[in-house]
């Protein structure tokens, strides 16, 4: 269960979040959508813990999570830019973050040896990023996430580098290790089709305000306003 109350975010002396309230259930999966600008990946990135709160208020399970480290969060996150290890290869990339968590490392290998089959990256677990397409890395780090079955997994634009065909398989496996993993979702997109097809509630944001949150089904037939209905009613 997580709940952002009032939480405001500055950069120096301009305000980019002007007061977040959402309550989200367990096994959600959320989506976020919203024009570029417009605060989501400032958002996830205040949620795992990357940068400070300048106000307001982010509870896991009632716990206050301000000032908890982001290691201790119990949060997974997939960045825009996939900021994967340079240094390590695939391998060593998914196994990092589920080693520190103190798994054993049959499980590791295990969990591994399963997200390596459905991101399709069995052949290159040896490859270290560079030597790597952008729709590779970015499969990595996704499996880096999902190997950790975090509790709450955030996810920004994970299938942006992706062809048709794999973004397809790799929403649905996603789709299935969120109700695997029995936690929470939050998912950045800019695809309308996504956004409808896999959030059990989408966010609705525009200019660092929620503009509306609810159903794919509620936001469709019952927008709040005319950019909820404008963003929603026009495939991109
Ligand atoms: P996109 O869809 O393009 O990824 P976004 O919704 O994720 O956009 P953010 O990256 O959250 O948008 O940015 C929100 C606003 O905050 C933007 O105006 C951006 O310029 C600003 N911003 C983000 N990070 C910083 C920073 N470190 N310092 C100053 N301003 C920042
Ligand atoms: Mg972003």
């Amino acid at each position: 269960r997580l709940s952002l109350r009032g939480i405001r975010k500055r950069f120096k002396a301009v305000e980019v979040l002007h007061g977040i309230d959402l309550d989200v259930k367990d096994r959600e999966l959320i989506v976020f959508v919203g024009p570029s600008g417009c605060g989501k990946s400032t958002l996830l990135r205040l949620i795992a813990g990357l940068d400070p709160i300048t106000e307001g208020e982010f509870l896991l399970n009632d716990q206050r999570m301000n000032d908890v480290a982001p290691s201790r969060r119990g949060i997974a996150m997939v960045f825009q830019s996939y900021a994967l290890y340079p240094h390590m290869n695939v391998y060593e990339n998914m196994a990092f973050g589920a080693r520190l968590m103190g798994l054993d490392k049959a499980e590791v290998e295990a969990r591994i040896a399963e997200a390596a089959r459905m991101l399709r990256l069995e052949a290159l677990m040896e490859r270290r990023p560079r030597e790597l397409s952008g729709g590779q890395r970015q499969r990595v780090a996704i499996g880096r996430a999902l190997v950790r079955k975090p509790q709450l997994l955030l996810l920004d634009e994970p299938l942006s580098n992706l062809d048709a065909a794999l973004r397809s398989d790799v929403r649905l496996e996603i789709a299935r290790l969120h109700r695997e993993i029995g936690g929470t979702t939050i998912y950045v997109t800019h695809d309308q089709v996504e956004a409808m097809t896999l959030a059990d509630r989408i966010v609705v944001m525009n200019g660092g305000r929620i503009e509306q949150f609810g159903s794919p089904r509620e936001l469709y037939e019952t927008p709040s306003n005319v950019f909820v209905a404008n963003f929603i009613g026009s495939p991109r």
